[in-house]
């Protein structure tokens, strides 16, 4: 009974420190720290390190993507030539800057986020190195902001017409300018709206284009028993997780492969 009680301390403990603090799911910590040293660090940008080294010091610094996903994003946006591309959920702009760096220079991010305070903290990184004007940062809750982008259209033609004699105006819509345009978007926000995000951004993307959800598999708590004993953070947010990756596994509209770096990042390729 005993060794039950330890065991479920013990899971606690890891759930909690692969989402709130050393931001893998691997079983040792040495080989982590292995990957971070041999293949990750060593390459890893300046600015990037600059910003990581910032971040560091915010009492939220947990929240970071960390450096070994970022690396994996980087060589993803390459491989599919990404360029225009939208992240959900900022922060102090670590993914960002990852994203800036592996798109071309005539690039775009659509970079969402709640708050611009922690940007701000590293928005000087990011223009030191030379890609601020790859960023259109937009301040506010991501969803309704989603729900603008889908309503947006490329022209209003105000057409003249005659009407029984009279000249009369009338405005025609033509394009849904952001509809199937993105190549790439990564999400990391809230994940209580993951499901609603989906919903937008799986018209927003387009067909062959990538939607990354992060913290897919939540610190491993996906699986953890019903009566384990979690951090209720972790719990409360667990059953949307859970839920999104139920969604995603039977959405005929996407292709998916469930990575488990860091924290887990679900990537959706839109196929219709
Ligand atoms: N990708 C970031 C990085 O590499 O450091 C980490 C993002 S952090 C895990 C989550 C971010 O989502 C926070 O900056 C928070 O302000 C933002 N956020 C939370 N709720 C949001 C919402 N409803 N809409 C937009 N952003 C939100
Ligand atoms: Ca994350």
């Amino acid at each position: 009974m005993a060794a039950n009680r330890e065991d479920q301390e013990e899971n606690k403990d890891r759930y909690f420190k692969a989402v709130h603090g050393n931001k893998t799911l691997l079983q040792s910590e040495k080989l982590y720290e292995y990957i971070l040293e041999t293949s990750v660090y060593p390459r890893e940008p300046q600015c990037l390190k600059e910003i990581r080294e910032l971040t560091f010091k915010h009492p939220l610094s947990p929240m970071m993507t960390s450096p070994d996903e970022a690396q994996f994003l980087s060589m993803l946006l390459k491989l599919i030539n990404a360029k225009n591309t939208m992240e959900i959920g900022v922060f102090t702009g670590y993914s960002l800057l990852a994203t800036a760096l592996a798109i071309p220079d005539d690039g775009k991010i659509l970079a969402l986020d709640i708050t611009k305070e922690h940007y701000e903290k590293g928005l000087p990184i990011i223009q030191k190195a030379g890609v601020a004007h790859k960023i259109d940062f937009r301040e506010g809750p991501a969803l309704p902001l989603l729900d603008q982008l889908i309503q947006d259209i490329t022209a209003i033609f105000n057409c003249l017409m005659y009407d029984q004699q009279r000249l009369i105006n009338y405005a025609k819509f033509e394009n849904e300018k952001y509809h199937g345009t993105f190549d790439f978007v990564f999400v990391d926000a809230d994940k209580d709206n993951y499901v609603n995000y989906h919903k937008r951004l799986i018209e927003l993307v387009k067909v062959g284009g990538v939607i990354g959800y992060d913290n897919t598999l939540w610190g491993g708590s996906v699986v953890a028993p019903p009566d384990a004993d979690l951090d209720e953070h972790i719990l409360y947010l667990r059953d949307f997780v859970q839920e999104l990756n139920k969604a995603l596994a039977v959405d005929p509209r996407i292709e998916i492969c469930q990575i488990s770096i860091a924290d887990g990042v679900t990537l959706c390729r839109r196929i219709g």
